[in-house]
């Protein structure tokens, strides 16, 4: 007979650009795969169901990130279990209700959490309810390499890890193998699969079709050394002694408005495009031949699928630092803080090493994950049918987890 549609619930936030980014490429995936066999729902549950701290984290995420300082001691301070534990008791005492109401609105059959806090509270709203051993609940962890230990929950029934290094973490903080899939970062469909040719979408973007081409960006914020890397690429990337440009400069800026327009305003000698928040950037960066970007995991699984050499120029201090050693060690890429020297490298790659870029786009490439977020519905799509008839998960709505308080 037909199945019962099974719920999955994707629990996300929108700090920065990559949780939402990564929790959309699972439900596309779903869809692409199952079709109508899942229904899908992506929510921030803190956002719509809990009062401050918890609603406003996208705003103190920003201010935080902005003062560099701040966010490394918040990341490290509460790195030890027993304070986040804590911490975390104390906020899910307080929202028990909401938290609990705001889960169960969707009777979810699976949990997928692919936000480093959203891991405890929702295990403990299941586990009072009675529900742990009938709602599957994973957790697909959204960092390369240097993860804050809140990704880890030995409650879980999976946790996807992108890299042999973050499956490590996973296992010295005590997850069993069984719970450890390595399959890679989740990319959006639309962009792993998409079948591109550089020329057609050089002459669809309007760039010029033969210089080769730099992509300078920032993460959905449009963070980083944006402006300074842009101005000292104007200048060095134009061959004075020929009187001709060495390539042309695409700039994406994200949501940050205020960086458009200032280099909106500015008169370039090479051939620059100036973006806002692009919702194709799997056809900017395969018209491109290198990227500059800050060390999102986003950006940066997204640039080895296409096979782009990176320069990074900066990251966010505790959860991006590791992604740094992941491009440079393996010879994807290279990071320098300097402006200039991201000039000058890429102006050298442009003219007299060739090859460098040759070799690090082949090395970009071997790195690259495209079937990750398909490999990962697929590993939940066999969990829930080990599991059975899902039918008769019995959601009742009392108040049993709040009254423990
Ligand atoms: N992004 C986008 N359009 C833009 C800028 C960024 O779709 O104009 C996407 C980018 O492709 C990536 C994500 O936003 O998927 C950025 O994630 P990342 O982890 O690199 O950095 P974050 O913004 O989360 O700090």
């Amino acid at each position: 007979g037909a199945e019962r549609t099974k719920n999955v619930l994707i629990l996300m936030s929108d700090t920065g650009g990559g949780h939402r980014a990564s929790a959309e490429a699972i439900r596309d995936a779903f869809q692409i795969e199952f079709g109508d066999e899942y229904k899908i729902f992506v929510k921030d549950v803190w956002k719509e169901y809990t009062g401050w701290p918890l609603n406003d984290m996208e705003n103190q995420y920003k201010f935080m990130v902005k003062h560099a300082q701040l966010w490394k001691v918040a990341f490290h301070s509460t790195s030890p279990r027993w304070i986040h534990s804590f911490y975390l008791a104390a906020i899910a005492a307080y929202y028990a209700k909401e938290v609990e109401a705001g889960l169960m609105e969707y009777k979810p059959d699976i949990i997928i959490s692919v936000h480093p806090l959203m891991q405890h509270i929702p295990l403990w709203v299941l586990k009072w309810q009675g529900l742990q051993k009938k709602v599957i609940f994973v957790t697909v962890i959204t960092d390369l390499n240097s993860c804050h230990p809140t990704w880890f929950h030995p409650g879980v029934n999976r946790c996807y890890c992108p890299s042999q290094a973050v499956a490590k973490r996973a296992s010295e903080d005590g997850l069993e193998n069984s719970q450890i899939r390595v399959f890679g970062l989740p990319i959006r469909p639309s962009f792993a699969r998409a079948v591109l040719s550089k020329d057609d979408l050089r002459e669809e973007l309007g760039m010029d079709p033969e210089l080769p081409a730099v992509l300078l960006m920032g993460g959905g914020e449009g963070m980083g050394p944006v402006k300074k890397t842009a101005l000292a690429l104007g200048e060095t990337l134009f061959d004075e002694v020929h009187g001709k440009p060495l390539g042309q400069l695409i700039i994406i800026c994200g949501r940050n408005r205020g960086l458009v327009s200032t280099l909106e305003s500015m008169e370039w000698n090479i051939p620059v495009k100036v973006r806002g928040f692009e919702n194709q950037m799997q056809k900017w960066m395969g018209a491109c031949d290198c990227i500059i970007t800050k060390a999102g995991p986003g950006t940066i699984a997204e640039a080895l699928i296409r096979g782009l050499p990176i320069i990074l120029n900066d990251y966010i201090p505790g959860q991006e630092k590791g992604n740094v050693p992941y491009v440079v060690d393996n010879g994807a890429g290279v990071f320098t803080r300097s402006p200039k020297e991201t000039a000058r490298i890429v102006a050298e790659w442009f003219s007299t090493k060739k090859d460098e870029l040759t070799r690090m786009s082949e090395n970009s490439l071997k790195l690259a994950q495209p079937e990750a977020v398909f490999d990962i519905v697929k590993d939940i799509h066999e969990l829930a049918c080990q599991r059975g008839p899902l039918a008769n998960i019995p959601y009742i709505f009392t108040s049993s987890f709040s009254s423990l308080i």
